[in-house]
């Protein structure tokens, strides 16, 4: 008999959610976790009372019913709706694109005119469109392409928009009335408390151990359960034997300022190309924060190196083909699931997570 029926490497919404649901059912389950606190990207440093997002903003938001009821269970969820700003050169838009930006950018009124706009500007493409710049003017034009899509995008991913899939574009929506939603999806909110409320509720339960890096201990800790979930990387838990994957990483600069409100928003993106950061997050507008001070936090992207964060995958061709031969490796293993936004290689926002996580427990603990 082993001490666990499971080692869970991370401790992220993937892992969260899979030993929420086997403590439920019985099973004993070991948390490792190489940073120094539990909760992946979505912990939360606590800083004046205000919950400052450590790894990135998060906005929870789903169309998924199970997994709105599931987050629900564990916190409750206050009523933000995410509507972020865009700053290009001192201009400033509404996002996502809809006819509040399209009436700053061309001072039309009216639907019908915002659509004889685009449809214009669009003409430039012909065919289906094959990557990022030609799906971004396809629907929104060459104006809103050039200000609000181009520079941001390549600080972003640090690669040409012609480089880059079209999916990625795909995540924004486009609207026709004056709605400044950033989202579609039906349920929206950010947890009342902060993250670490549900961080701490899906590990309650597990033994926990942090900064350790499965991977350099793994004899000691594949000795200690039945099987073992895998949340990290797939190249490094192969030692990167087939090479590199590539991910884009972030650098945070975070500030603490002697005022009550910095930008009116919790967001503001930068969409030149010059601005280094991509958006600065004013944190306490996220639980509407009454604090006398407040802190915001500059967002640099930048390429993964050995040592830094891996937080998107670059799901590109090449890096798609690396990822699938790893893949190969992984369906082999016997004692091991894998799982997340690491090891899928997916540009997952948290509801997939949890859904996919529901997949597996479907699979594994039914
Ligand atoms: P992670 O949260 O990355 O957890 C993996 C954990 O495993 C990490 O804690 C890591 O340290 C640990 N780990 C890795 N390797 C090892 C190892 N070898 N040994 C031990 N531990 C290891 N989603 C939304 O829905 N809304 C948003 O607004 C949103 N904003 C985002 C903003 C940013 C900047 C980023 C990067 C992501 C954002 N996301 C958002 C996506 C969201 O972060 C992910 O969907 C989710 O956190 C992924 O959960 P996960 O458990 O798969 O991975
Ligand atoms: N994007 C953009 N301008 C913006 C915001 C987003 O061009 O002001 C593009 C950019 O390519 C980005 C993608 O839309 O990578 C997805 O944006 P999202 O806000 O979903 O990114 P995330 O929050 O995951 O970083």
């Amino acid at each position: 008999m082993k001490k666990y029926d499971y080692v869970i490497v991370g401790s992220g919404l993937f892992a969260g959610t899979f030993a929420y649901l086997a403590t439920q059912k019985d099973k004993k389950c070991l948390v490792i976790e190489k940073r120094n606190e539990i909760g992946g990207n979505l912990y939360c440093e606590d800083m004046e009372g205000i919950h400052v997002h450590k790894y990135g903003a998060h906005i929870f938001h789903t169309s998924n019913k199970k997994v709105w009821d599931f987050v629900n269970s564990l916190v409750e969820f206050n009523r933000y709706t995410n509507s972020p700003v865009a700053n290009y050169k001192g201009e400033i838009y509404n996002l996502p694109f809809n006819m509040n930006t399209f009436n700053k950018m061309w001072g039309c009124e009216t639907p019908a005119e915002a659509k004889k706009i685009i449809e214009e500007q669009k003409k430039v493409i012909k065919g289906y469109p094959q990557n990022l710049e030609e799906q971004a003017i396809s629907l929104v034009g060459t104006d809103i392409y050039k200000k609000l899509i181009k520079g941001y995008t390549e600080k972003q991913w640090g690669r040409e928009c012609k480089d880059l899939p079209s999916f990625i574009i795909k995540r924004l929506p486009v609207r026709y009335i004056y709605d400044n939603n950033y989202f579609d999806d039906k349920y929206q909110g950010i947890p009342i408390g902060g993250y670490n409320v549900l961080i701490n509720a899906l590990f309650e339960g597990c033994d926990i151990e942090t900064g350790v890096d499965f991977n350099k201990n793994r004899e000691k800790y594949m000795g200690l359960s039945e099987k073992v979930l895998y949340t990290g990387t797939l190249d490094s838990f192969y030692d990167y034997c087939y090479g590199n994957l590539e991910y884009r990483s972030l650098k945070f600069e975070t500030e603490m300022l002697d005022e009550e409100n910095y930008q009116g928003v919790a967001v503001v993106n930068y969409t030149d190309r010059e601005t280094p950061y991509t958006r600065i997050i004013e944190h306490k507008h996220f639980e509407y924060g009454k604090q006398e001070k407040t802190v915001i936090t500059r967002e640099y992207p930048a390429e993964w190196e050995e040592g830094m964060e891996p937080y998107y995958p670059v799901n590109d061709e090449k890096n798609q083909m690396l990822f699938n031969r790893y893949k190969m490796l992984a369906d082999r293993e016997e004692k091991i699931l894998f799982g997340g936004r690491l090891a899928e290689y997916k540009y997952y926002d948290m509801d997939k997570v949890i859904a996919s996580a529901f997949e597996l427990v479907e699979r594994e603990l039914n």
